[in-house]
């Protein structure tokens, strides 16, 4: 093998440009040329590509984004764009290729790989959901930057001594996974935390959030995954319940900015060796991951077809530590 391509696709997250930059230098390590493709899938098609010298990546480590860009593309999953998309591999050379991305870009990789070209998947996404790992990329980098926040939120509610108790609802995201969430609300030092995995009631969460400011505690922050509901209707139900007025905060795209954590750099540069050694090993259609600390790789299937839950076992220590 002498040149494979590497593309981002999907949302992007933090560590993407560390994964990019260890796929280069792992394909130099082995005499081979490593091509970025622009613009994932849609690039791919459109021949959107060029070669990624080492001195080019040195210094994307420290930002988040992808410099490949990322995209959707519609056509890519007709026939039609598949059969475009091995034809521009084929004509520059490409042998096997490395998918950055999510469940979305994992079911696409599948899909390549049975048209002949050897793919190989790596977890890109923020809200570790993907089976198959215990991290994707990205994810740590965003809990920092919620931890951050609750820790911000707590400089100014500490600060200010109002009348009532104050009550500040933090929604960050996870649609179904509820990992960023919880480990944030946790490191944060939240005192609630609403997540897709668990059952809530707020009726409950108020009771409980009364009961500590009958205690004297003066302001509660609470974690909501996007999953689980949109903050303002959170309010409405809890500013209701409490009679007072709570403050709400969307994160949003703020949690897929600024530098990556070093952990998502170092897992990030670990899965990009994994992959380009997997290709070597003329492997096709499987994922890389994460699991105690060493990298793995499974079926691409694992990736598309199971989604990563919070353990029973993080849960448990959020009940502990809420109460
Ligand atoms: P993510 O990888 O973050 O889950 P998406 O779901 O948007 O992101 O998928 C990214 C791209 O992967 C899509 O624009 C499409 O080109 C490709 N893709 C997504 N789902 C499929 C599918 N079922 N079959 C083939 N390709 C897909």
């Amino acid at each position: 093998m002498k040149r494979i391509g590497v593309l981002t696709s999907g949302g992007d997250s933090p560590g993407m440009n560390a994964c990019i930059r260890a796929i280069v230098k792992a394909a130099k390590a082995n005499d081979m040329v490593a091509v970025g493709i622009y613009e994932g899938y849609k690039g791919l098609m459109e021949g959107k590509m060029e070669v990624l010298t080492t001195n080019y990546v040195d210094d994307i480590i420290e930002s988040s984004g992808t410099i490949l860009k990322s995209a959707r593309s519609n056509l890519f999953k007709t026939e039609e764009g598949l059969k475009l998309a091995v034809e521009q591999a084929n004509k520059s050379g490409i042998e096997g290729l490395i998918v950055i991305g999510g469940d979305g870009s994992f079911r696409g990789a599948c899909d390549l790989s049975q048209y002949g070209l050897p793919v190989i998947g790596i977890p890109g996404t923020i809200d570790n959901d993907i089976a198959g790992t215990e991290y994707s990329i990205g994810a740590d980098t965003a809990v920092n930057i919620v931890t951050d926040t609750i820790s911000k939120i707590h400089d100014t509610a500490r600060s200010l001594i109002v009348d009532m108790p104050r009550v500040f609802l933090v929604e960050v995201m996870g649609r179904g996974c509820g990992y960023i969430a919880i480990t944030s609300a946790i490191a944060g030092g939240a005192d609630y935390c609403l997540v897709p995995e668990v059952p809530y009631d707020i009726q409950r969460m108020c009771s409980h959030l009364q009961t500590r400011f009958d205690e004297g505690k003066l302001y509660s922050v609470v974690v909501v995954a996007e999953g689980v509901m949109s903050v303002n209707d959170l309010k409405k139900q809890v500013d209701a319940i409490l009679n007072i007025d709570a403050r709400t905060c969307v994160l949003g795209h703020l949690q897929r900015g600024g530098a990556p954590t070093a952990f998502d750099r170092l897992i990030a540069s670990q899965m990009a060796v994994k992959a380009v050694e997997l290709l070597l090993e003329g492997k096709t259609n499987r994922m890389v991951g994460v699991i105690a600390s060493q990298a793995v790789d499974s079926e691409i299937s694992t990736g598309i077809n199971d989604k990563n839950k919070i353990s029973e076992k993080i849960v448990r220590l959020n009940n502990i530590l809420i109460s």
